[in-house]
Protein backbone atom coordinates (compact mmCIF):
# COMPACT_ATOMS: atom_id res chain seq x y z
CA UNK A 1 0.00 0.00 0.00
CA UNK A 2 1.16 3.33 -0.97
CA UNK A 3 2.85 5.14 2.32
CA UNK A 4 0.45 8.35 1.96
CA UNK A 5 -2.26 5.80 2.16
CA UNK A 6 -1.39 4.38 4.67
CA UNK A 7 -1.90 7.19 6.75
CA UNK A 8 -4.90 8.05 6.28
CA UNK A 9 -5.36 9.72 2.38
CA UNK A 10 -7.85 8.63 -0.01
CA UNK A 11 -7.05 8.01 -3.80
CA UNK A 12 -7.62 11.71 -4.96
CA UNK A 13 -5.06 12.88 -2.98
CA UNK A 14 -2.75 10.01 -3.58
CA UNK A 15 -2.89 9.85 -7.20
CA UNK A 16 -1.78 13.60 -6.97
CA UNK A 17 1.37 12.80 -4.66
CA UNK A 18 2.43 10.47 -6.97
CA UNK A 19 1.78 12.43 -10.36
CA UNK A 20 4.39 14.98 -8.07
CA UNK A 21 7.11 12.27 -7.62
CA UNK A 22 6.31 12.85 -3.70
CA UNK A 23 7.84 9.13 -2.76
CA UNK A 24 7.11 8.87 1.22
CA UNK A 25 6.01 11.06 3.70
CA UNK A 26 8.82 13.06 5.33
CA UNK A 27 8.67 12.68 9.61
CA UNK A 28 7.01 15.50 9.94
CA UNK A 29 4.07 14.17 7.54
CA UNK A 30 4.53 10.60 9.25
CA UNK A 31 3.96 12.24 12.43
CA UNK A 32 1.16 14.58 11.83
CA UNK A 33 -1.20 13.83 9.26
CA UNK A 34 -3.21 10.86 11.15
CA UNK A 35 -3.71 13.22 13.98
CA UNK A 36 -4.99 15.98 12.15
CA UNK A 37 -7.24 13.45 9.63
CA UNK A 38 -8.25 12.17 13.78
CA UNK A 39 -9.67 15.94 14.98
CA UNK A 40 -6.59 16.66 17.35
CA UNK A 41 -5.12 19.83 18.31
CA UNK A 42 -1.77 19.29 17.24
CA UNK A 43 1.47 21.65 18.28
CA UNK A 44 4.50 20.08 15.85
CA UNK A 45 8.02 21.34 15.54
CA UNK A 46 9.02 21.53 11.79
CA UNK A 47 11.61 24.25 9.59
CA UNK A 48 11.08 25.00 6.52
CA UNK A 49 11.72 22.65 3.93
CA UNK A 50 10.02 19.46 6.11
CA UNK A 51 7.60 19.11 4.75
CA UNK A 52 5.34 21.04 7.07
CA UNK A 53 2.96 22.22 4.77
CA UNK A 54 2.02 19.11 3.37
CA UNK A 55 1.71 18.04 6.44
CA UNK A 56 -1.70 20.27 7.29
CA UNK A 57 -2.68 20.44 3.56
CA UNK A 58 -3.18 16.97 2.63
CA UNK A 59 -5.04 16.19 5.99
CA UNK A 60 -7.35 19.71 5.47
CA UNK A 61 -8.18 18.69 1.56
CA UNK A 62 -8.91 15.06 2.96
CA UNK A 63 -10.99 16.37 5.23
CA UNK A 64 -12.83 19.01 3.20
CA UNK A 65 -14.00 16.50 0.86
CA UNK A 66 -16.32 18.74 -1.09
CA UNK A 67 -16.44 21.98 -2.29
CA UNK A 68 -18.67 24.54 0.00
CA UNK A 69 -19.82 28.29 0.38
CA UNK A 70 -18.26 29.65 3.31
CA UNK A 71 -14.77 28.94 4.75
CA UNK A 72 -13.98 25.62 6.45
CA UNK A 73 -10.36 26.21 6.81
CA UNK A 74 -7.77 28.97 7.78
CA UNK A 75 -4.39 29.26 7.57
CA UNK A 76 -2.86 32.27 9.06
CA UNK A 77 0.86 32.57 7.98
CA UNK A 78 3.30 35.42 8.96
CA UNK A 79 4.31 36.66 5.61
CA UNK A 80 3.14 37.33 1.83
CA UNK A 81 5.81 34.70 0.45
CA UNK A 82 4.58 32.36 2.70
CA UNK A 83 0.65 32.53 2.01
CA UNK A 84 1.85 32.54 -1.32
CA UNK A 85 3.49 29.24 -1.12
CA UNK A 86 1.39 27.73 0.73
CA UNK A 87 -1.54 28.37 -1.45
CA UNK A 88 0.07 26.90 -4.30
CA UNK A 89 0.19 23.65 -2.59
CA UNK A 90 -3.42 23.86 -1.42
CA UNK A 91 -4.11 24.03 -5.01
CA UNK A 92 -1.61 21.24 -6.34
CA UNK A 93 -2.92 18.73 -3.72
CA UNK A 94 -6.60 20.13 -4.49
CA UNK A 95 -6.38 20.30 -8.27
CA UNK A 96 -9.16 16.84 -7.76
CA UNK A 97 -11.41 18.25 -5.39
CA UNK A 98 -11.79 21.75 -6.98
CA UNK A 99 -11.71 23.31 -3.49
CA UNK A 100 -11.43 26.67 -3.57
CA UNK A 101 -8.59 29.02 -1.85
CA UNK A 102 -8.12 32.85 -1.24
CA UNK A 103 -5.29 34.22 -0.35
CA UNK A 104 -5.12 37.14 1.67
CA UNK A 105 -2.11 39.73 2.29
CA UNK A 106 -1.74 43.42 2.71
CA UNK A 107 0.76 45.53 0.41
CA UNK A 108 -1.66 44.93 -2.22
CA UNK A 109 -5.07 47.11 -3.33
CA UNK A 110 -7.59 45.15 -1.27
CA UNK A 111 -10.04 45.18 -4.45
CA UNK A 112 -9.20 41.57 -5.69
CA UNK A 113 -9.18 39.72 -2.39
CA UNK A 114 -12.65 41.55 -1.35
CA UNK A 115 -14.25 40.62 -4.83
CA UNK A 116 -12.13 37.03 -4.16
CA UNK A 117 -14.09 37.23 -0.51
CA UNK A 118 -17.64 37.64 -2.31
CA UNK A 119 -17.55 34.44 -4.09
CA UNK A 120 -17.23 30.59 -2.43
CA UNK A 121 -14.74 29.68 -0.87
CA UNK A 122 -13.26 26.11 1.41
CA UNK A 123 -9.71 27.56 2.64
CA UNK A 124 -8.25 30.84 3.36
CA UNK A 125 -4.76 31.56 3.55
CA UNK A 126 -4.00 34.87 4.90
CA UNK A 127 -1.43 36.98 6.80
CA UNK A 128 -3.31 38.36 10.14
CA UNK A 129 -2.97 42.14 9.59
CA UNK A 130 -5.04 41.60 6.07
CA UNK A 131 -7.27 39.64 7.50
CA UNK A 132 -7.58 41.76 10.62
CA UNK A 133 -8.68 44.53 8.23
CA UNK A 134 -10.86 42.44 6.19
CA UNK A 135 -12.58 41.26 9.23
CA UNK A 136 -13.03 45.18 10.42
CA UNK A 137 -15.24 45.64 7.05
CA UNK A 138 -17.24 42.60 7.42
CA UNK A 139 -15.77 40.98 4.52
CA UNK A 140 -14.29 37.77 5.89
CA UNK A 141 -16.76 35.30 7.64
CA UNK A 142 -15.07 32.75 9.65
CA UNK A 143 -18.00 31.29 11.42
CA UNK A 144 -17.86 28.35 9.95
CA UNK A 145 -14.38 27.65 10.01
CA UNK A 146 -13.53 24.08 11.58
CA UNK A 147 -9.77 24.11 11.49
CA UNK A 148 -7.00 26.82 11.74
CA UNK A 149 -3.71 26.16 11.22
CA UNK A 150 -1.00 28.50 12.75
CA UNK A 151 2.07 28.58 10.28
CA UNK A 152 5.52 29.20 11.55
CA UNK A 153 3.58 29.82 14.92
CA UNK A 154 6.09 30.71 16.94
CA UNK A 155 6.54 34.04 14.67
CA UNK A 156 2.92 34.68 14.86
CA UNK A 157 3.33 34.41 18.74
CA UNK A 158 5.39 37.50 18.50
CA UNK A 159 4.46 40.77 20.51
CA UNK A 160 3.64 42.36 17.52
CA UNK A 161 0.96 39.84 15.71
CA UNK A 162 -0.69 38.48 18.67
CA UNK A 163 -3.42 41.05 19.15
CA UNK A 164 -4.13 40.50 15.40
CA UNK A 165 -4.26 36.74 15.71
CA UNK A 166 -5.85 36.93 19.03
CA UNK A 167 -8.86 39.03 17.39
CA UNK A 168 -8.45 36.57 14.23
CA UNK A 169 -9.02 33.38 16.72
CA UNK A 170 -11.46 34.87 18.68
CA UNK A 171 -14.05 34.78 15.60
CA UNK A 172 -13.25 31.20 14.94
CA UNK A 173 -16.06 29.03 16.85
CA UNK A 174 -14.34 28.13 19.65
CA UNK A 175 -14.75 23.82 19.25
CA UNK A 176 -12.93 24.33 15.89
CA UNK A 177 -9.53 22.26 15.49
CA UNK A 178 -5.98 24.15 16.03
CA UNK A 179 -2.84 22.70 14.37
CA UNK A 180 0.33 24.98 15.07
CA UNK A 181 3.57 24.32 13.10
CA UNK A 182 6.56 26.08 14.78
CA UNK A 183 10.40 25.88 13.96
CA UNK A 184 11.13 26.13 18.10
CA UNK A 185 8.40 24.22 20.67
CA UNK A 186 9.87 26.79 23.53
CA UNK A 187 7.98 27.57 27.23
CA UNK A 188 6.48 30.71 25.55
CA UNK A 189 5.37 28.55 22.26
CA UNK A 190 4.14 26.27 24.64
CA UNK A 191 2.08 28.40 26.81
CA UNK A 192 0.73 30.45 24.06
CA UNK A 193 -0.31 27.12 22.21
CA UNK A 194 -2.45 25.91 25.14
CA UNK A 195 -4.32 29.64 25.20
CA UNK A 196 -5.45 28.34 21.87
CA UNK A 197 -5.63 24.79 21.13
CA UNK A 198 -7.66 22.14 23.95
CA UNK A 199 -4.40 19.48 24.77
CA UNK A 200 -2.29 19.87 21.73
CA UNK A 201 -0.37 17.15 20.80
CA UNK A 202 2.96 18.03 20.93
CA UNK A 203 4.77 16.50 18.42
CA UNK A 204 8.79 17.10 18.05
CA UNK A 205 10.63 16.36 15.15
CA UNK A 206 14.32 16.17 15.41
CA UNK A 207 15.65 18.55 12.95
CA UNK A 208 17.41 16.85 10.35
CA UNK A 209 20.82 16.22 11.39
CA UNK A 210 23.12 19.26 9.54
CA UNK A 211 25.68 17.95 12.29
CA UNK A 212 28.61 17.61 9.99
CA UNK A 213 30.65 15.77 12.26
CA UNK A 214 29.30 12.54 10.80
CA UNK A 215 29.64 13.01 7.68
CA UNK A 216 32.49 13.60 6.15
CA UNK A 217 31.55 16.57 3.16
CA UNK A 218 34.12 16.43 0.14
CA UNK A 219 34.12 19.25 -3.10
CA UNK A 220 35.66 18.00 -5.94
CA UNK A 221 36.33 20.75 -9.30
CA UNK A 222 35.72 18.92 -12.29
CA UNK A 223 34.52 20.26 -15.65
CA UNK A 224 30.85 18.89 -16.89
CA UNK A 225 32.11 16.09 -19.30
CA UNK A 226 34.64 14.46 -16.95
CA UNK A 227 31.51 14.00 -13.96
CA UNK A 228 31.21 10.15 -15.45
CA UNK A 229 34.23 9.31 -15.75
CA UNK A 230 35.24 10.79 -12.10
CA UNK A 231 31.51 9.37 -10.95
CA UNK A 232 32.82 5.72 -11.95
CA UNK A 233 36.33 6.26 -10.46
CA UNK A 234 34.59 7.36 -7.13
CA UNK A 235 32.53 4.45 -6.76
CA UNK A 236 35.20 2.01 -7.57
CA UNK A 237 36.92 4.12 -4.44
CA UNK A 238 34.27 3.65 -1.95
CA UNK A 239 33.14 0.12 -3.06
CA UNK A 240 30.15 0.70 -1.39
CA UNK A 241 26.83 -1.50 -1.51
CA UNK A 242 24.31 1.67 -0.93
CA UNK A 243 25.42 5.19 -2.93
CA UNK A 244 22.63 8.09 -3.98
CA UNK A 245 23.68 10.30 -6.57
CA UNK A 246 21.65 13.29 -7.34
CA UNK A 247 21.57 14.92 -10.29
CA UNK A 248 19.56 18.17 -10.95
CA UNK A 249 17.28 16.92 -13.91
CA UNK A 250 14.97 13.50 -14.65
CA UNK A 251 16.97 13.23 -17.37
CA UNK A 252 19.97 13.80 -16.56
CA UNK A 253 19.37 10.95 -14.10
CA UNK A 254 18.47 8.21 -16.53
CA UNK A 255 21.54 9.55 -18.13
CA UNK A 256 24.11 8.76 -15.05
CA UNK A 257 22.47 5.88 -14.41
CA UNK A 258 22.80 4.41 -18.42
CA UNK A 259 26.62 5.41 -18.27
CA UNK A 260 26.81 3.78 -14.76
CA UNK A 261 25.00 0.59 -16.14
CA UNK A 262 27.33 0.50 -19.60
CA UNK A 263 30.14 0.27 -16.75
CA UNK A 264 28.94 -2.48 -15.07
CA UNK A 265 27.63 -0.76 -12.03
CA UNK A 266 24.27 -1.95 -10.70
CA UNK A 267 22.34 1.13 -10.77
CA UNK A 268 18.51 2.56 -10.89
CA UNK A 269 16.93 5.87 -11.14
CA UNK A 270 14.20 7.74 -9.43
CA UNK A 271 12.69 10.72 -10.14
CA UNK A 272 9.00 12.05 -11.03
CA UNK A 273 8.64 10.84 -14.04
CA UNK A 274 8.37 7.36 -13.22
CA UNK A 275 4.94 5.53 -11.99
CA UNK A 276 4.99 5.11 -8.14
CA UNK A 277 4.81 1.39 -8.22
CA UNK A 278 7.74 1.60 -10.01
CA UNK A 279 9.56 3.78 -7.49
CA UNK A 280 8.62 1.56 -5.43
CA UNK A 281 9.84 -1.33 -6.55
CA UNK A 282 13.10 0.55 -7.07
CA UNK A 283 13.35 1.62 -3.26
CA UNK A 284 12.08 -1.52 -2.60
CA UNK A 285 15.55 -3.06 -4.57
CA UNK A 286 17.72 -0.61 -3.03
CA UNK A 287 16.93 -1.09 0.40
CA UNK A 288 17.18 -4.73 0.29
CA UNK A 289 21.03 -3.86 -1.40
CA UNK A 290 20.01 -5.25 -4.45
CA UNK A 291 20.84 -1.87 -6.23
CA UNK A 292 24.27 -0.34 -5.13
CA UNK A 293 23.44 3.12 -6.95
CA UNK A 294 20.45 5.16 -7.19
CA UNK A 295 20.39 8.41 -9.06
CA UNK A 296 17.86 10.41 -8.06
CA UNK A 297 16.30 13.98 -8.00
CA UNK A 298 15.94 15.99 -4.81
CA UNK A 299 11.78 15.58 -5.10
CA UNK A 300 12.37 11.90 -5.28
CA UNK A 301 14.52 11.31 -2.87
CA UNK A 302 12.88 13.51 0.26
CA UNK A 303 12.29 11.92 3.03
CA UNK A 304 14.25 8.89 2.13
CA UNK A 305 15.30 7.11 5.27
CA UNK A 306 17.96 4.13 4.50
CA UNK A 307 20.28 3.95 7.15
CA UNK A 308 22.99 1.75 4.61
CA UNK A 309 23.41 4.78 2.40
CA UNK A 310 26.85 5.32 3.07
CA UNK A 311 27.84 8.01 0.45
CA UNK A 312 26.26 11.14 -1.50
CA UNK A 313 27.22 12.20 -4.69
CA UNK A 314 25.87 15.32 -5.57
CA UNK A 315 26.79 15.26 -9.36
CA UNK A 316 24.82 18.62 -9.98
CA UNK A 317 24.58 21.04 -6.49
CA UNK A 318 21.57 21.76 -6.11
CA UNK A 319 20.36 25.57 -6.00
CA UNK A 320 19.67 26.15 -2.23
CA UNK A 321 21.58 25.37 0.59
CA UNK A 322 19.19 23.69 2.23
CA UNK A 323 18.67 21.16 -0.90
CA UNK A 324 22.03 20.68 -0.09
CA UNK A 325 21.26 19.80 3.56
CA UNK A 326 18.55 17.55 2.85
CA UNK A 327 20.54 15.76 0.32
CA UNK A 328 23.51 15.01 2.36
CA UNK A 329 21.27 14.08 5.09
CA UNK A 330 20.31 10.40 3.70
CA UNK A 331 23.94 9.72 4.68
CA UNK A 332 24.85 9.21 8.01
CA UNK A 333 21.77 8.54 9.67
CA UNK A 334 20.98 6.17 12.48
CA UNK A 335 24.58 7.07 14.02
CA UNK A 336 26.53 5.79 11.28
CA UNK A 337 29.30 8.06 9.79
CA UNK A 338 28.30 8.94 6.03
CA UNK A 339 30.61 10.44 2.93
CA UNK A 340 29.38 13.27 0.66
CA UNK A 341 30.50 14.42 -2.17
CA UNK A 342 29.81 17.43 -4.33
CA UNK A 343 30.86 17.88 -7.98
CA UNK A 344 31.67 21.67 -8.68
CA UNK A 345 32.40 23.95 -11.86
CA UNK A 346 33.89 27.62 -11.73
CA UNK A 347 30.54 28.79 -12.23
CA UNK A 348 28.81 27.44 -8.82
CA UNK A 349 31.42 28.66 -6.51
CA UNK A 350 29.33 31.13 -5.33
CA UNK A 351 27.20 28.24 -4.16
CA UNK A 352 29.67 26.53 -2.21
CA UNK A 353 29.84 29.72 0.20
CA UNK A 354 25.91 29.44 0.51
CA UNK A 355 26.54 26.38 1.95
CA UNK A 356 29.45 27.13 3.83
CA UNK A 357 27.15 29.53 5.71
CA UNK A 358 24.26 27.02 6.38
CA UNK A 359 26.54 24.61 7.29
CA UNK A 360 28.84 26.90 9.55
CA UNK A 361 32.12 25.43 8.46
CA UNK A 362 34.84 25.73 5.59
CA UNK A 363 34.40 22.88 3.39
CA UNK A 364 36.21 24.01 0.37
CA UNK A 365 39.73 25.26 0.88
CA UNK A 366 40.41 26.19 -2.81
CA UNK A 367 37.90 28.76 -1.83
CA UNK A 368 40.03 30.46 0.64
CA UNK A 369 42.38 31.31 -1.83
CA UNK A 370 40.32 33.39 -3.94
CA UNK A 371 39.13 33.39 -7.88
CA UNK A 372 42.44 32.98 -8.58
CA UNK A 373 44.05 30.61 -5.59
CA UNK A 374 44.77 26.94 -6.18
CA UNK A 375 42.21 24.25 -7.13
CA UNK A 376 41.91 21.21 -5.55
CA UNK A 377 40.86 19.80 -8.55
CA UNK A 378 40.54 16.03 -7.82
CA UNK A 379 41.90 13.28 -10.46
CA UNK A 380 38.97 14.69 -13.04
CA UNK A 381 38.38 10.56 -14.31
CA UNK A 382 41.12 9.10 -16.22
CA UNK A 383 39.84 8.21 -19.68
CA UNK A 384 39.10 4.39 -19.43
CA UNK A 385 39.14 4.08 -15.52
CA UNK A 386 37.22 0.64 -14.71
CA UNK A 387 35.88 0.49 -11.33
CA UNK A 388 37.23 -2.72 -9.85
CA UNK A 389 34.86 -2.90 -6.68
CA UNK A 390 33.08 -5.60 -5.51
CA UNK A 391 29.94 -4.26 -6.62
CA UNK A 392 30.44 -2.10 -9.38
CA UNK A 393 31.85 -4.10 -11.78
CA UNK A 394 34.46 -7.64 -11.19
CA UNK A 395 31.18 -9.56 -11.79
CA UNK A 396 30.68 -7.75 -15.35
CA UNK A 397 26.92 -8.08 -14.26
CA UNK A 398 24.36 -5.37 -16.95
CA UNK A 399 21.16 -4.19 -16.07
P1 LIG B 1 7.85 22.85 3.15
O1 LIG B 1 8.64 22.39 4.33
O2 LIG B 1 6.40 22.65 3.35
O3 LIG B 1 8.22 24.25 2.75
O4 LIG B 1 8.20 21.88 1.91
C1 LIG B 1 9.41 21.92 1.24
C2 LIG B 1 9.35 21.27 -0.12
O5 LIG B 1 9.28 19.86 -0.01
C3 LIG B 1 8.15 21.65 -0.98
O6 LIG B 1 8.65 22.01 -2.25
C4 LIG B 1 7.32 20.40 -1.10
O7 LIG B 1 6.68 20.32 -2.35
C5 LIG B 1 8.33 19.30 -0.92
N1 LIG B 1 7.80 18.11 -0.24
C6 LIG B 1 7.01 18.08 0.85
N2 LIG B 1 6.74 16.82 1.21
C7 LIG B 1 7.38 16.02 0.36
C8 LIG B 1 7.50 14.57 0.21
N3 LIG B 1 6.91 13.73 1.05
N4 LIG B 1 8.23 14.11 -0.81
C9 LIG B 1 8.84 14.96 -1.66
N5 LIG B 1 8.79 16.32 -1.58
C10 LIG B 1 8.08 16.84 -0.58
Amino acid sequence: MNKFAELGLSKPIVDILDEAGFVEPTPVQNAAIELILNGKDVLASAQTGSGKTAAFALPIIEKLAKPGDKPRALVLVPTRELALQVTTQFKLFGRNKKLKVVTLYGGVGFDAQLRALRGKIDVIVATPGRLNDCLERRCADLRNVEITVLDEADRLMDLGFMPQVRRIIDRVPADAQTVMFSATIDQRVTRIANEFATDPVIVKINPERVDSSSIDQKFMHVHEFKKDALLIELLSEFNADSVLVFTRTKRKAGWVKDRLRDASVVAEEIHGDLSQSQRERTLKKYRAGEVAVLVATDVAARGLDIPAISHVVNYDLPDSPSDYVHRIGRTGRAGRSGTAVSFISDEQRHLVRDIEKIVGRQLDPSLKAGAGGAKMAVGAGRPGARPGGRRFGGRGRRR
